[in-house]
């Protein structure tokens, strides 16, 4: 299910509040403002033996001082260039919902293994449950999985942070 690419997750408009999953396009996303956006990165994309981050309740903060290159700090800059309205470089699953309840965003991008994934999808209910306005869902899988020092394809992450941001330019 999810060696596939992006996946995304919405209401479906015919069913009665039940939440779907399905491939789509990029254009799914693309509609929603960047400021209406969050980002979620796995902290296993972090380089563990150098990496100077610490973790707080709200996952994992980067030190301004960091000159490291690694795709979570790629990535983070990335999305708040565009305006992302949020990035959380989340600890596991709950922090995350915990993040995207918190922030309330329109559409999200995930950027996890697939265990997470399948969670996220469990977090997509309960959102739903909580607020009618659930979030459209942007998935992209590790490349590689592992818990410690995982990866993923940045070129893939980049074009759906960036999917349709042109758009909502003022
Ligand atoms: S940018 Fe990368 S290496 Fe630097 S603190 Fe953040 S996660 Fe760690």
């Amino acid at each position: 299910m999810w060696d596939n690419g992006l996946c995304y997750i919405r209401r479906g408009a015919r069913d009665k509040g039940e939440i779907t999953v399905e491939y789509g396009s990029r254009e799914d996303i693309a509609p929603i403002s960047p400021s209406d956006r969050v980002l979620l990165l796995s902290h296993c994309l972090r380089p563990s033996q150098t990496c100077p981050g610490r973790f707080s309740k709200e996952g994992l903060v980067c030190p301004e001082s960091c000159e490291l290159s690694c795709a979570i700090g790629r990535l983070r800059t990335a999305a708040v260039a565009q305006g992302y309205k949020g990035v959380c470089v989340a600890a596991g699953g709950a922090m995350a919902l915990k993040f995207v309840i918190a922030h309330r965003p329109r559409g999200v991008i995930a950027v996890a293994c697939s265990n997470e994934l399948a969670e996220a999808v469990r977090a997509a209910k309960t959102t739903a449950s909580l607020n009618k306005d659930t979030p459209r869902y942007a998935m992209v899988p590790l490349r590689q999985d592992g818990c410690v020092d995982t990866e993923v394809d940045e070129a893939e992450v980049l074009e759906a942070i960036r999917a349709g941001c042109e758009r909502h330019l003022v």
